[in-house]
Order: structure tokens, then C-alpha cells, then sequence
């Protein structure tokens, strides 16, 4: 095995087997949990290159432990860019006057589901902002018509609905529903959302859980202001929650949003928090998000190498998706021409570093 000197623990209290990959994945899949302290001191250095190392090797160990070496594919639709919230950190967010605002119909909507489908997808994401036009009523109609007409497995993040609405959207046949804590630490996150509170969030992913969704809640990494202990907390927020799904990815200043100047999350320990999220929910779908990936585009095979199981390549029309301007970079994330096949662009890259994708 490999040995990392300069990766040895100072502390006493923590056992060296914390900075072995092997040990680690033996332990993130037989348990006991990982404590709180263990993590943070996993973190202590947060840009460390070789804890970084050891982290990636363990995750992908649990990974090919349970997933094999399969890499699934989802492809995701942003069919609206109007949104109500006024996020503090997005570029979709209601006070940003300088974007170009869309918003897709049912027919478009379909029409990109039958892309998608000849393309090779065969699970799908419906994204947008909070946008009041798309109604509850107006969502279930479409959800039972993509799913009974496409046979998809179909996946929402639409942002917070009513209760009963996510009842009824189940009820029409989604099966996921996306939607990211954000960061677990109370004050930052009323601060970044105005009028509103973790707590409701809270309620909403918890609502979710116990309609039956695949729940996928997730975090930002380097949120101005955010601390490594708030970031651990956001770990075991998921595991408690016992999150089918985690969405993982640094946070990418956007220029049009008060946090303009606020610096960058590290792209390395976003890529920490991703691995630290594997050991923690070995089972959880857990994708390489865009903005890691976007974090990561000179070393595009790195991410797929740390844990994540799932890739959600864009397939919004082209026409559309240079609007869904989240954060920079975020519309030319995936590295292909606008007529080319995504699909089987992932599973080029997949096969580059031994997976094949489902
Ligand atoms: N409106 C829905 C879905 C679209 S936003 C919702 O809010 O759930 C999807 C995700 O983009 C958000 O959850 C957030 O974590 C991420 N995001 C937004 N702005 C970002 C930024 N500046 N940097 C990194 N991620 C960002
Ligand atoms: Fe709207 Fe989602 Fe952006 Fe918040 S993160 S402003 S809810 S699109």
C-alpha cells in the first residue's frame, strides 16, 4: 500500500488508520459512523494534496464496492429561468436584471425529452427557478404525461412547493425531487435567503423523505463565511436524513449578485467534502456536479475518481441553456459541440477511466 508520510496525524486522540484509504473504506462500509472530530481532522488541512489522495482512493473504494464500476447518466432539462427567490449567490436570482429570462412549454419540454431519449437517456431531470407561471397543477399535468408517454424515470428540482403538491407530483409519477439544504448553519443560510430559514428547508426535505422521494439534499462549498465545522455538520445532516442523493459543489461567485467579490470555494476541498460525503452514505447517488466539474475542467477525470456515481449532462436546447447562467461557467460545462451527442460523450469519458456508464 501506499504510504503518505507527510499525511501522519499530529493529534494523539486520532487514530493513523483515519489516513489509510483501506481502513477508511472498511470503515465508512462496516461503521461505526464517523464522529464529528474524526472528520474535522480529516479536514485540518483543508487544501493537503495527499489527504486529498488518501480521501479519493477511499471513496472510490466504497464506490466500486457498491456501484461496481457503473456510471449513471441523467440528463437534465432546465425549462425555466424565472425564478422568485432572491438567492443571495445566483445568477437566476429575481434581482438580476442583465439575464435573459425563458421560459419552455409543454411541446418544448417534450421535444427535449424525445432528444434526450435518442440520444441513449433513459432517466431525466426537470429543473428551473421558482417560477409561479409553472403552477402545481400546470407540473403534475406534465409529469404524468412525460412518464406514461416516455417511460423515463423522472427526477424534480423545482425549487419549494406546497406540501400536497409533492404529494400529488408523486402521485403523477416522479420519483426523485432535488433539492439542496444549501449549508446547515442557520445563520448563514438565513443570511444568503432572504425571508426565509433553514429551518423551513429543513421541513421541506424532510416532507419529501416521508412521501416516499428519493431525497437529495446538498451543499455549496466556500460559501463566504462558512466554516469547516458547519460543512461536517452539512455531512451528517445528510446521513441523518439518510439522503438517497447529495448534490456536492464549490461555490462560483456570479458577477450580477451581491456576493460578486466574495472569493471562490476550493476547488480541493469541495473534492474533500465530496469523498467525505461517500464514506458517509455509501449508498447515496452522488453526482459530479457541474460546478465541480466546471471547478475541475483542467483535470476533467479527477472528480469521477473521488466517488460521485452519477454525471447530469445538460440537455436543454441550446437556444435555452446559455440563459441557465447559475454561476460562470456553469453553460459550457460539458465540453461538446451543441449538435453532438452528450451521451455518448460520457461514455467516451467514462471508459477513459474505467467505468462504463448505465
Ligand atoms: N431553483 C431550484 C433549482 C435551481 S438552483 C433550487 O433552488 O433548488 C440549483 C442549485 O444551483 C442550487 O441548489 C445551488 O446550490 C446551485 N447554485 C446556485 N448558484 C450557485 C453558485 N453561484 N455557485 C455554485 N452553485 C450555485
Ligand atoms: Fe431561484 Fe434556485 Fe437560484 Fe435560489 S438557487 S435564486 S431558488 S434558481
Amino acid at each position: 500500500m501506499t504510504v503518505f508520510p507527510s499525511a501522519k496525524p499530529s493529534s494523539a486522540a486520532v487514530p493513523n488508520e483515519l489516513f489509510d484509504p483501506k481502513a477508511l473504506a472498511h470503515r465508512a462500509l462496516a461503521g461505526p459512523p464517523f464522529t464529528k472530530e474524526e472528520m474535522l481532522a480529516l479536514l485540518r488541512d483543508p487544501e493537503d494534496p495527499e489527504v486529498l489522495h488518501i480521501l479519493c482512493r477511499a471513496a472510490h473504494l466504497v464506490r466500486l464496492k457498491v456501484f461496481g464500476n457503473v456510471l449513471v447518466l441523467r440528463g437534465i432539462i432546465e425549462f425555466s429561468n424565472i425564478c422568485r427567490n432572491d438567492c443571495l449567490y445566483c445568477g437566476l436570482r429575481r434581482s438580476n436584471r442583465n439575464l435573459v429570462r425563458y421560459r419552455m412549454d409543454e411541446e418544448e419540454i417534450f421535444a427535449a425529452v424525445e432528444r434526450a431519449i435518442r440520444m441513449g437517456f433513459r432517466r431525466i431531470v426537470l429543473q428551473s427557478g421558482e417560477d409561479g407561471a409553472w403552477h402545481p397543477d400546470r407540473l403534475v399535468r406534465l409529469v404524468r404525461e412525460i412518464v406514461t408517454r416516455y417511460g423515463v424515470v423522472l427526477t424534480l428540482s423545482v425549487g419549494e412547493l406546497p406540501f400536497e403538491a409533492y404529494r400529488r407530483l408523486m402521485d403523477a409519477g416522479a420519483y426523485r425531487y432535488l433539492m439542496r439544504h444549501e449549508t446547515s448553519d442557520p445563520e448563514l443560510y438565513a443570511r444568503l435567503h432572504p425571508g426565509t430559514s433553514f429551518g423551513v428547508r429543513r421541513e421541506h426535505l424532510y416532507t419529501l423523505k416521508s412521501l416516499g422521494y428519493a431525497t437529495g439534499p446538498g451543499m455549496m462549498v466556500g460559501l463566504p463565511g462558512q466554516t469547516l465545522e458547519s460543512l461536517v455538520d452539512d455531512v451528517i445532516f445528510m446521513r441523518e436524513l439518510r439522503a438517497e442523493m447529495a448534490g456536492v459543489g464549490p461555490f462560483i461567485p456570479h458577477p450580477e449578485t451581491p456576493l460578486r467579490d466574495a472569493a471562490p470555494g476550493s476547488p480541493i476541498l469541495t473534492l474533500k467534502m465530496v469523498a467525505l460525503t461517500r464514506l458517509n452514505l455509501p449508498e447515496t447517488h452522488l453526482p459530479a456536479t457541474t460546478a465541480l466539474r466546471v471547478a475541475f475542467r483542467d483535470n476533467p477525470h479527477l472528480p469521477l475518481l473521488c466517488g460521485p456515481n452519477v454525471v447530469m449532462p445538460d440537455v436543454t436546447p441550446p437556444r435555452w441553456k446559455v440563459h441557465y447562467d447559475l454561476y460562470p461557467g456553469k453553460t459550457k460545462a460539458d465540453l461538446v459541440d451543441d449538435g453532438e451527442n452528450v451521451y455518448a460523450y460520457w461514455e467516451r469519458q467514462a471508459a477513459e477511466v474505467g467505468l462504463v456508464v448505465d
